[in-house]
């Protein structure tokens, strides 16, 4: 979801206090509008007194009408929680609404099921994404048409190895085996016959599977050959694609930044004239 403004931000908030997450974790560089995301939220909750940042405090509360407590942390470069830990650990167990920054160092201690939004600077709009630890939630489509029902609690485990914000794809279409890697984590599919048809949806399973979606990809690798003609050819003009479309860094397997992956099929392109 695109949000091209402040106010846009505070509104996505407010709304996403409708539906009423118990415990929200924010994702995103400094200045990204996490602590601005909080403020329309805590109005959606009928805060009517001025959230700020708690990034000195640690932790800031606010009463909710309703008799519960908004309880707003920020562990930021915060590497050992310490009692903050504790704290929070009291605070999940009661029945308050907590929203994290900078959750890194207490990622353990948040629920399996907690809503993770992320929000990523992206030219001159904020791109937004509402996970939990499985993946995607809803790609809200518009702003104002926001609604988030899928709360269901996941039962999953940690995915360590695509949890930070960088995420490399790698990819190597060269053999029948198709290799992807989406940072450390390496996934092998039999691809035969079925490459051109199935690679973006392998791709993408392997992403939600990682709870993370096309446009968390920071940079693309490409095994550019030598290799199967048909096998380059197909998956050069699906990193090429992506790689353009998500305006990321694309490198070949030499690790040379390119335009353009340029299959090195190792020899002339087998074309010959039609056989009868
Ligand atoms: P964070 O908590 O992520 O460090 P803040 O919410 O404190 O970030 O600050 C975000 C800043 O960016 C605010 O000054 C806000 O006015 C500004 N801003 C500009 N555009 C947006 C937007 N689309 N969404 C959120 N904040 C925005
Ligand atoms: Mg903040």
């Amino acid at each position: 979801m695109k949000i091209t403004s402040e106010q846009e931000m505070l509104d996505f908030g407010e709304q996403f206090a409708k539906d009423c997450p118990r415990v929200i974790e924010l994702i995103g560089d400094v200045g990204t509008g996490k602590t601005t995301f909080v403020r329309g939220f805590a109005k959606g909750l009928g805060i009517k007194q001025a959230v700020t940042s708690p990034s000195f405090t640690i932790s800031k509360s606010y009463a909710i009408p309703d008799g519960r407590t908004l309880i707003h942390y920020d562990f930021y470069r915060l590497d050992n929680p310490g009692l903050m830990a504790n704290d929070l650990k009291e605070n999940l167990n009661n029945n308050n609404i907590i929203v994290v920054e900078w959750g890194n160092s207490i990622k353990n201690i948040l629920p399996k099921n907690h809503i993770i939004i992320t929000i990523k600077q992206k030219g001159d709009y904020r791109e937004v994404t509402i996970n939990n630890r499985k993946g995607i939630i809803e790609g809200l489509p518009e702003h104002g048409s926001a609604r988030v029902s899928a709360f269901s609690p996941v039962a999953t485990g940690e995915n360590d190895a695509t949890r930070n914000d960088t995420l490399r794809l790698f990819l190597d279409t060269s053999t029948p085996t198709t290799i992807l890697k989406l940072n450390s984590k390496e996934y092998k599919w039999n691809s035969g016959h079925d490459l051109a048809e199935k690679l973006l949806e392998f791709i993408h399973e392997k992403l939600q599977e990682n709870g993370k979606d096309w446009h968390d990809i920071s940079e693309i690798t490409f095994m550019s050959g030598p290799g199967s003609f048909t096998g380059l050819r197909i998956g050069a003009a699906v990193v090429n694609t992506l790689a353009s479309e998500l305006n990321i860094p694309l490198k070949n397997h030499k690790g040379e930044k390119v335009k353009i992956i340029l299959p090195d099929y190792g020899r002339d392109a087998n074309i010959g004239t039609p056989r009868k």
